[in-house]
């Protein structure tokens, strides 16, 4: 799964998407085999152009994989109790296994209830406090998309994480957090930096693997990375030029890493592939 550059390997994002959504897709049809299709409800409110492009790409990823999907599209009017009412219709659907509300939501809905508002058994973006709790526990529930993505690109390559140093530089809900408990997990140090951290150079030339989830290009640069380090980009970012860009100097740091993501092409396919895995999981789960 990784190509030979000057320096780095890199992980393709692409290539071992299309690998894990063959498997979705072999597992999607030993499931339809028993009169079982997963499901995937993707809810859309307001007119925001990126959530549009972003929510066209999971519908068309689950009908590539064969699942059932809906999507819902709202006006920006919905009232919140409008949307919580769809979602308890949701949750009740029993052709559905997994609710995505695609965030953000419009100002006057509260994004924390909507969240809350999806059954823990059909969150598959592992937002919900039951999947933040299953996972600061060890328990079963879902994880989020995006650093399971990167897990996945770390399994990918072999990577032993036991007793290495990991610094995940950022602390969202959504990335950060979950990022540094599935290292932990998998029995890495781990350490949190995030805006008020001092000197970032200073933990990141510790780092045997380093995971840059800010959304500030150039914040990591070659200086600041150990020989041989993994280094995992999660950063969207636009260039001067108005290209996608992650938070790494890509063409510096490649020179001293060992293995590094490109963006495009790197973790972000990757997020809508596992939300795929944790749609056909729920579903899976639903069958037993
Ligand atoms: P977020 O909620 O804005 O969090 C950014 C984090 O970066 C915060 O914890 C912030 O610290 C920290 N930070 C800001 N400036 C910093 C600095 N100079 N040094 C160290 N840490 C700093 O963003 P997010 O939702 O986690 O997303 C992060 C990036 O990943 C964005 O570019 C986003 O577009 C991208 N993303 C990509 C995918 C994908 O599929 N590829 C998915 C999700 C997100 P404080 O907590 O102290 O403010």
């Amino acid at each position: 799964m990784t190509t030979q550059t000057q320096s780095a390997h890199i992980i393709d994002g692409v290539e071992l998407s299309r690998k894990l959504r063959e498997e979705v897709t072999a597992r999607t049809q030993t499931l339809k085999a028993r009169g079982i299709t997963p499901g995937l409800a993707v809810v859309l409110v307001g007119e925001n152009p990126a959530s549009q492009v972003y929510v066209r790409n999971k519908v068309k990823g689950c009908q590539d994989c064969g699942f059932h999907s809906v999507l819902e599209q709202y006006d920006a009017g919905m009232t919140e109790a409008e949307l919580l009412i769809r979602i308890a219709a949701l949750n009740a659907d029993p052709a559905i296994h997994g609710i995505l509300v695609q965030l953000p939501v419009p100002a006057h809905i509260n994004a924390n209830k909507v969240i809350e508002a999806i059954s823990p058994l059909k969150d598959v973006d592992g937002f919900h406090i039951a999947s933040a709790g299953a996972l600061v526990t060890g328990m079963r529930g879902f994880w989020p998309c995006t650093p399971y993505g990167c897990m996945k690109m770390l399994e990918s390559i072999s990577y032993d994480l036991r007793g290495k140093h990991a610094v995940v530089i950022g602390r969202s809900n959504i990335v950060g957090k979950p990022m540094a408990l599935m290292l932990l997990q998998k029995n890495a140090t781990v350490t949190i930096c995030h805006s008020a951290t001092k000197d970032l150079k200073a933990f990141t030339l510790q780092a045997d693997v380093i995971v840059a989830a800010v959304g500030k290009r150039n914040l990591v640069t070659a200086d600041m990375v150990k020989p041989g380090a993994v280094v995992l980009d999660v950063g969207m970012n636009r260039n001067d030029e108005g290209k996608l860009c992650g938070d790494v100097n890509f063409e510096g740091v490649r020179q001293v890493a060992g293995h590094i993501t490109p963006v495009p092409g790197g973790v972000g396919p990757m997020t809508i592939t596992m939300l795929l895995v944790n749609t056909l999981e729920a579903a899976e789960r639903a069958a037993k």
